[in-house]
């Protein structure tokens, strides 16, 4: 039967499913293959091409027959029955280029890539395409079905009509955009799960957008126009750390973004550029550069800054593309303004170049951003204003770590507020009164002194300690009352539960900074 080589297809491979699992439910139905019925009690349609004579014979034909090819009467009947939808849409790959004429249409796009379309259809349009495929054509119509998620909403309900749940995606998209919309949507889409859909996610899109919007503008403002064709590339000798390690970055991001595409991945690839976009070229890299664009050294030292800054936006928005077309377009446009205003989208896809991927920089960079992170969260637990800086004194296990501070001292003070920053192997613990931190083998002090009103930060945190304390006391008599334990919900026992971990573990540090300014507890 037609079934046979529709199963030999997807068990060669020659046929694949994104997600794999619906393998198995395509198999089962050709596998336990039955006849089944092909006209339709309709209106319109494709009438069925069978004919009654009174002689009592009936025939098929292509063209209108004229008389009874048995007794040769006029006298004859089409059939009243329409085709099943299904029944010309399995034909679709082929009929729709042409066929049965041999067209150019037919050579080049039979068979294609990809299949788009939804599991629900798997029986009545997916398995026939390839089965007429074979039968009319010799050939397997498609190399990939692309199966989507099925979009419900918060309460995992479909949406339908009659609930009224569905979103009008005009009105959606006035609010928040398109890009914002079609990104969304993309995270949200992991292979093969439903999605639950709110409008309030989209606002996750929105966001990105003026990420995007606010560092595109600021890396155009510090361009000078002749410096956006990107001609002046840098030497590698040149490159500083934070170069080194954002462009190993992107080549990574490059690579793995492509890969997860090629795999139907398509949130995991959403997922891969937001983060490398938003976390590391915007939280990290554009800050790192600013002193490099605002007061360089040499003006070289600038042109560099402002070509790798360039250079990274350009590809990311080439990454992007596929997900927020708008945008990308818009800010690719002003960055090669005077290019002739050649579309992104004809642009070639970046390529990784694995010579870039530099193991050393990123873990120097990580060392790097979990001190400054360390510095960082001790300004905020210990309340020091925005605008003090503080000095920082950074006990080191070894002089490899010694030299990546000394070297890039800057990266830390411009980024952790830091005044003075000592570093040494054998460090003496300053005597001032200190917060403490600990990043992987090195030990983190910053004297308060003069940082911070040590009586009053004592007082705050004293009261804290005890409007804390209080809360833990209130939760662990909750979570041990067997009443509630019994009669509440598994859930939120479980939250309760959770919440009481929290305040103590809030409540410990809370007494390590109150420790710190040289309190007894
Ligand atoms: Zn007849």
């Amino acid at each position: 039967p037609l079934a046979a080589s529709a199963i030999e297809a997807i068990q060669s491979g020659r046929l694949r499913f994104f997600p794999q699992h619906w393998v198995k439910t395509y198999l089962h139905w050709l596998e336990n293959i039955k006849d089944w019925c092909i006209s339709r009690q309709l209106w319109w349609g494709h009438r069925v091409p069978i004919w009654y004579c009174r002689c009592g014979h009936r025939f098929a034909a292509r063209e209108d027959p004229l008389e009874c090819p048995r007794c040769g009467s006029k006298d004859l009947t089409q059939d009243e029955d329409v085709l099943d939808t299904w029944f010309s849409s399995w034909l679709w790959p082929f009929s729709t280029m042409g066929w049965p004429q041999d067209t150019p249409e037919l050579r080049t796009f039979y068979p294609t890539d990809a299949l788009v379309t939804a599991p629900d259809i798997i029986f009545l349009w997916v398995a026939r395409m390839v089965m007429a495929g074979y039968e009319f054509m010799g050939e397997c119509p498609f190399r990939d079905v692309y199966f989507t998620s099925l979009v419900r909403d918060v309460q995992g309900r479909k949406m339908s009509k009659s609930l009224g749940n569905s979103p009008d995606p005009t009105e959606v998209m006035k609010q928040f955009g398109a890009d914002a919309l079609r990104f969304t949507m993309t995270m949200l889409s992991p292979q093969g799960q439903d999605v639950y859909y709110s409008n309030e996610k989209v606002e996750l899109g929105r966001n990105f957008c003026n990420k995007i919007w606010n560092a595109a503008r600021f890396v155009l403002s510090n361009l000078p126009q002749r410096e956006r064709r990107g001609e002046r590339k840098p030497e590698r000798r040149d490159l500083k750390l934070a170069d080194r390690w954002i462009l190993s970055r992107m080549n990574r991001t490059v690579r793995s973004l492509t890969r997860f595409l090629r795999e139907y991945r398509f949130n995991d690839a959403a997922h891969t550029i937001y983060d490398f976009f938003w976390h590391e070229y915007c939280d990290w890299y554009l800050e790192l550069i600013k002193p490099r664009l605002y007061s360089p050294s040499t003006e070289v030292e600038r042109q560099r800054a402002q070509w790798l800054a360039a250079t990274v936006l350009r590809v990311s928005m080439q990454l992007l593309h596929p997900f927020m077309p708008f945008i990308t377009e818009e800010v690719w446009q002003r960055l090669n303004a005077g290019d002739g205003g050649t579309s992104i989208m004809v642009s070639p896809w970046p390529q990784c170049d694995e010579r870039l991927i530099d193991e050393a920089a990123e873990r120097d960079m990580s060392l790097l951003q979990e001190l400054i992170v360390a510095i960082r969260n001790i300004r905020a637990e210990m309340n020091i204003p925005p605008d003090r800086k503080a000095d920082v004194v950074v006990e080191v296990p070894d002089k490899e770590s010694l030299r990546l501070i000394q070297h890039n001292g800057t990266y830390i003070k411009n980024l952790a507020k830091v005044q003075n920053l000592h570093a040494g192997v054998e460090m003496n613990r300053p005597h001032q009164c200190c917060a403490t931190a600990v990043v992987r083998a090195m030990e983190v002090f910053v004297p308060l002194e003069g940082l911070i009103d040590l009586d009053r930060e004592r007082e705050r945190l004293q009261r804290e300690v005890k409007r804390v304390s209080e809360q833990v006391e209130r939760l662990s008599r909750r979570v041990q009352n067997a009443n509630f334990l019994k009669k509440a919900p598994p859930e939120v026992v479980k939250k309760e539960r959770q919440k009481h971990l929290d305040c103590q573990r809030n409540l410990e540090k809370l007494l390590v900074n109150l420790r710190a300014l040289g309190t007894d507890v």
